[in-house]
Order: structure tokens, then sequence, then C-alpha cells
């Protein structure tokens, strides 16, 4: 893991201190003297995580950050600051400057190299998630971005598992306020837990009698619903190897008992916060992808989803040396539709025809709009015989029963022509598939409409 960190501090010995241990754990490193240079390497470079020093001449470390988390355009980059004190006052002011992490000098080694792991290992996520998020879709990150602000204040949902009373109690009475806090005590039990209620964070605590607290985390982390859990490891003082074996893990941070409740706080806030700036990222990328193969009038798949799919399923059942099976369908005589009722009468049909032919096919065949009042459906593992009699069934569903348009609830007749095909062993290719089907649907077509054609081998 190769990331890019940025040293402040206007002491030249204490940046060299620092740059010396980062680029002995193979970190690039980048240094500033003071807060403008450190903004502007910000604005320019490509800075994974920014080390900052509090006391600085001009402008200090807290405005520093202020300032770096109010632009859109570095606000991602996850702040550390270095506080020469222990002090709570600092960490507070630190908190409403919008900083990710806290040291403090002098800088103990495991703590800085968890705390830029982590941290780097959560910014390299954010970065492919902001990627995919500006790449699928036109407009600006920030405005993406710009709304996932307002859930900022809700009060975070979180476990605690940790089966010795004294201490959860100690916990609920320091959380109580500012997170909405469930326990459990039994480490399976709490595994569970975590997967089925929507969780922020989960802090977990290693002072099991016999349990391995680390089996826990290896757990959460394997799971899809809670691979992107936050955990934070309540360890005690002298488990130096269980929280690195815990950041390797995935564990996104800790704590050493005795616990400080600012610290907690301040730690517990930094992880949901970053949960959900990441969750916003996710939903805005599976939503743009969704939005982006979908057919906005039938909810069913659109033509780009056909052609990135259809490939697939042919060579899989080629390689499989098994059947599959096309469908294209043309709505016959729809200008007329159109018309009489109007576009909007037209779309009526549309929809419909779309719900009776997806209630039609399996979940597996995939059915798409091609365009206009052409549909396809592609049936996996079905022959010729079969696919004509899905056909067939089809067709008279839709001449059968008429279909409702506008509001008075009018009823017209609607008939479609059918063209059927199936992967031919040999030489055959996705496009002579689709061009046979097309050839089928004509002969339907010029054969009369309403009616369905498969071309046999
Ligand atoms: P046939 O297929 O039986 O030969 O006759 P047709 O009238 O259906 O033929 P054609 O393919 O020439 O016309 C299709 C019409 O579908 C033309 C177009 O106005 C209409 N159409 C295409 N897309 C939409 C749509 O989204 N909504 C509505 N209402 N009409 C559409
Ligand atoms: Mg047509
Ligand atoms: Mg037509």
């Amino acid at each position: 893991m190769t990331a890019r960190i940025l040293v402040v501090d206007d002491i030249p010995a204490n940046v060299r201190l620092l740059e010396v241990r980062l680029l002995a754990e193979y970190f690039e490193v980048l240094t500033a003297s003071n807060g403008l240079d450190a903004i502007e390497t910000c604005e320019n470079g490509k800075v994974d995580v920014v080390l900052l020093d509090v006391m600085m001449p001009d402008i200090d470390g807290f405005e520093v950050c202020k300032r770096l988390k109010s632009d859109p355009a570095t606000s991602h980059i996850p702040v550390v600051m270095i506080t020469a004190l222990d002090q709570v006052s600092d960490r507070v002011r630190g908190l409403e400057a919008g900083a990710d992490d806290f040291l403090t000098k002098p800088v103990n080694d495991l703590q800085l190299m968890t705390r830029v792991k982590s941290l780097v290992r959560l910014k390299s996520l954010t970065d492919e998630l902001r990627l995919r998020a500006s790449t699928t879709r036109n407009i600006g990150i920030e405005a993406l971005l710009s709304r996932s602000f307002t859930s900022e204040d809700a009060t975070p949902k979180v476990l605690l598992i940790d089966e010795r009373k004294s201490s959860f109690e100690r916990i609920q009475k320091m959380l109580r306020g500012s997170a909405e806090l469930d326990i459990a005590t039994d480490p399976h039990a709490g595994f569970f837990q975590a997967a089925e209620a929507p969780y922020e964070c989960v802090l977990i605590s290693t002072g099991f009698a016999d349990f391995d607290p680390l089996r826990l985390c290896s757990q959460l982390r394997s799971l899809d619903r809670t691979r992107f859990l936050p955990i934070i490891l309540l360890a005690e003082e002298g488990e130096e190897g269980r929280i690195i074996r815990g950041l390797e893990l995935g564990i996104n941070d800790y704590l050493m008992r005795p616990i400080d409740q600012q610290e907690l706080m301040a730690r517990l806030r930094t992880q949901v916060r970053r949960k959900r700036y990441n969750d916003q990222l996710r939903a805005s990328v599976t939503q743009t992808i969704e939005m982006a193969v979908t057919d906005g009038l039938t909810g069913l798949h659109n033509r780009r989803y056909l052609d990135s799919h259809l490939q697939t399923l042919f060579d899989r059942a080629v390689a499989r040396r098994r059947p599959l099976s096309v469908m294209i369908t043309d709505l016959d005589r729809f200008k007329t539709v159109n018309d009489a009722h109007g576009h909007d009468g037209g779309d009526d049909v549309l929809r419909e025809f779309a719900r009776r032919l997806r209630k039609n096919v399996r979940g597996i065949d995939l059915a798409c709009r091609f365009g206009g009042e052409e549909f396809v459906v592609v049936m996996p593992d079905t022959d010729g015989a079969v696919a004509e009699k899905v056909a067939e069934r089809i067709r008279a569903e839709i001449a059968q029963l008429p279909f409702t348009i506008g509001q008075e609830g009018k009823t017209i007749e609607v008939t479609v022509s059918v063209g059927v095909s199936s992967v031919l062993n040999g030489a055959d290719t996705v496009a002579a598939l689709m061009k046979r089907a097309d050839v089928a649907l004509y002969e339907a077509k010029s054969g009369g409409r309403n009616r369905v054609v498969a071309k046999a081998a």
C-alpha cells in the first residue's frame, strides 16, 4: 500500500522525524512548513493523508484543517492533528475543525502507523467511489456530495460487543445522548445482530474470557452485509500485537483502555461520518448504473444493457453446450395507436405490453426494450421449440385481452408479431442470431401480423 503523506510542521526537526519514520514504511512523503503551503499542496497534489501540527505561526493547524474541510476539492482528504499536549480542549477544537484523527507528541510509532494505514485504506476506498461516481454521472462530484451533509447530525446507531458488565456500563454512560447504543454480551449473538440491524459502527471489546475478538472482526469483514461496517477495537494496554493483526484484518480504529470519553466520541464520530459519506457515494453509483441500463417508460432493461450482456450469455451457452434463444417482438400497426389515441395512449400500451411480457418470461430471461415498440427477450437454457411456445403464449395473451388506455378506461385491441431464433452449433455469432430473429419477425409481419415465426436451424 503506497500512499502520499503530507507532513506539516513549522519546526524542520519535527518534519524530519516523521518523514524518516514514514519513509521506512515505504510511504511517499511531502512536506510543508506553514499552513498556506499545506493547503496549496493539498489543492494541487494527490495527497492521501495530512499530518498537521497544531501550533504554527500565521494560520494554525485548526484553521488549516477548517479550510481543507470546507473546500469540496480537499474535504475528503483525512487530516490527523498532532497536538503537543494531550489536552481535551485541543481535541474538541480539532473536532470542530473537522479533523479525522489525533496524535499526541511525542508520537508513538504504533499509533502513527496504524492511524495512517487505516486512513489510507479508507481514503483509497473513497477515491475509487468518487471516481466511479464522477465518471458515471455528468454532474460534478461536489454537487453530488453536498447532499451528504444533511444527515451529518443524525444520532449514530452503534453496537457494542462486550461481555463485561462494568466495562459496557461505563461506555454506555459515556455515549449517552451522542449515540443510540445496543449491547451484545455474547460474541456469536453480536455477530448476527451486527448483520441484521443498520448499525453505523461496531465497538468490539478484546476482553472476552474465552473468545478471540479478532475472529469476530474477520467474520464481519467477510460478510457482505457488514463488509463496510466500521469496527473500533477496545483494547487493553499491552495488546499492540493484537491491534496490528486487527488492522491487517480490516478493523478501522482502536482505543486503549482506560477509555477517554472525548477520544471515544471523536473516533466514533469520524468513523460514522466516513461511513455516511461512502454510503452516499455508493448509493449514487448504484443508482446511476441502474438509471443507465433501465428504460424509463417500462422499467425493463434498455438496449445498452442488452448489448453488454447478450454476448456474455451467448458465450456461456456455447461454452457449456447449452441452448439459447432470443425473440424480437414488434407491436402491429402501432403508428395507428398513436394516431388514434395520442402519444400518451401509445405509452400506456407500451407499459402494459412490458408488464405482460415480464409476467410471461422466467426470472433468468433477459427482457429489454430494444427501442420504440420493439422488445427483445433472451432465454438461456431454452431451445427453439420451447422458445416458440413462449412466444406464442405472449402473442395470445396480447391479442386476447384488450388494453386499457387513458383515464376513462377506454380499451383497444392490440396485436404483436414475434420472430424467434436459437443458437446454432458451430460458427454462430450474436449478430447472426439477432439477424435471424429479425428476418423471422419480418416474415411474421409480411405473413399477416399477429403471429410467431421461428427460424429453424
Ligand atoms: P408494423 O410494425 O405493424 O409494421 O407497423 P408500425 O406502425 O408498428 O410500424 P413502425 O415500426 O413504422 O412504427 C412504430 C411507431 O412506434 C412509430 C413511433 O411513432 C412509435 N413509437 C416509437 N417509440 C414510441 C414511444 O416511446 N411511445 C409511443 N407512444 N410511440 C412510440
Ligand atoms: Mg417497429
Ligand atoms: Mg410495429
